[in-house]
């Protein structure tokens, strides 16, 4: 529904966004995430049309976003945007939904009715005559989101909705972000540098990094096949570095790492130098003698446990095998096998599960990236 092609944006001498190429789909839930200064803020102001592009063009629907100002401002009533930073009027909660409803001249009965509804979409019925600004910092992104949303906007953009916010108050907006896509089928762009945010939310991410968007994608796609080692990083994966590709037989590879064979599938061919992925999640731990029968499509690497952390209902096992690996187990079975540091243990992981990405050193084979 919104099409980004070939946008940039400079400030100055200073391009801050930079070729951007993205399709919105209508009703979807999209988060840019990236880290901070990446340039989701300038980029989700070009969306909303409160900035221009100094290159490129955003449609929406199939009208040019380029055309004069009436037409932008037509456009851009078809959106709604909560900052970073929302500040709410010195009145009622009730006045403060209403105003950008009254501000466009609507009928007194049917800005109620509507303020009503957005009220209890977001859950503050009961507080409509308090004060806004004696309300929690929850309380009040909720009030700014009811505020966008009583508009009736086709589409929701949200800057770092819960950045200031406790972990009981992000989960009640996140839950509302995910209705009001739901319930009221809003197209919904979230910008966060917060990943698990993007995980929890969106059914597509894209990652931002100095200005560019480095990869687009299934949450799946970003998760376990990040492009190159800094999205690996920001996605919580540490790469494993200095592997370099043995042989390859139909994308089943061989690759040597830190003097251990690890098995991985991947179209990379022999002499390239990689670095592994893998994911916590996907590391099974046994006892040393219990090492499943030998599979072609499966490594068993024995090691070390050297450090156990509590995480969640889960427990993150550090284990040194030559390379280090950690596997994320429950904490019952991490009772189970009695885990404790210094112990032997075998680390069970498909050749499958782990991601292989080029080296970003090695010039003959430089590293892809995908947008779509
Ligand atoms: P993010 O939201 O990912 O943290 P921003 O889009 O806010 O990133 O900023 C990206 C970069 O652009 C930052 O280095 C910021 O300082 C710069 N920037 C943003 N807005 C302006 C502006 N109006 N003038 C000059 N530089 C800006
Ligand atoms: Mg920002």
């Amino acid at each position: 529904m919104i099409r980004i092609s070939g946008v940039s944006r400079k400030f100055g001498e200073r391009e801050v966004v930079s070729g951007i190429d993205l399709a919105i789909r209508r009703g979807e839930i999209f988060s840019i995430i990236g880290p901070s200064g990446s340039g989701k803020t300038t980029l989700l102001r070009l969306i909303d049309l409160l900035d221009r592009p100094t290159r490129g063009s955003i449609m929406f629907e199939d009208s040019s976003t380029e055309g004069p100002e009436h037409e932008r401002r037509a456009i851009r009533r078809r959106m709604a945007m909560v900052f970073q930073k929302p500040g709410v009027l010195n009145a009622t909660v009730e006045q403060n939904v209403a105003f950008g409803l009254e501000f466009r001249g609507m009928q007194k009965d049917r800005v109620h009715e509507r303020v009503t509804s957005a009220l209890e979409m977001v859950g503050l019925s009961g507080l409509s005559q308090r004060r806004a600004l004696t309300l929690s910092g929850g309380e009040m992104q909720r009030v700014a989101i009811a505020r966008a949303i009583v508009t009736g906007p086709e589409v929701l953009l949200l800057d770092e909705p819960t950045a200031n916010l406790d972990p009981l108050s992000t989960g009640i907006i996140e839950n509302l972000i995910v209705r009001v896509n739901r319930e009221r089928k809003t197209t919904v762009i979230l910008a966060t540098h917060d990943m698990g945010q993007g995980q929890r939310l969106a059914s597509r991410i894209g990652v931002m990094m100095d200005g560019h968007l480095v990869q687009t994608g299934e949450i799946y796609d970003i998760f376990y096949h990040p492009v190159n080692r800094p999205i690996a990083t920001f996605v919580g994966i540490d790469p494993v570095s200095d592997g370099i590709v043995e042989s390859n037989e139909n994308n089943l590879a061989i690759i040597a790492v830190h003097g251990v064979s690890v098995q991985a599938v991947t179209a990379l061919g022999k002499g390239q130098r990689v670095a592994l992925c893998i994911r916590p999640e996907e590391v099974t731990l046994s006892l040393p003698d219990a090492c499943p029968p030998a599979s072609s499509a499966r490594n068993c690497l024995a090691g070390t446990i050297t450090r156990l952390l509590p995480y969640g209902p889960f427990t993150r096992v550090h284990v040194d095998c030559g390379i280090p690996v950690t596997a994320l187990v429950t904490r019952r079975s991490s009772e189970e096998l009695g885990l404790a540091m210094g112990m032997r243990v075998n680390a069970t992981i498909k050749a499958t599960a782990i991601h292989v990405i080029p080296d970003p050193e090695d010039k003959d084979n430089p590293p892809h990236t995908t947008t779509g």
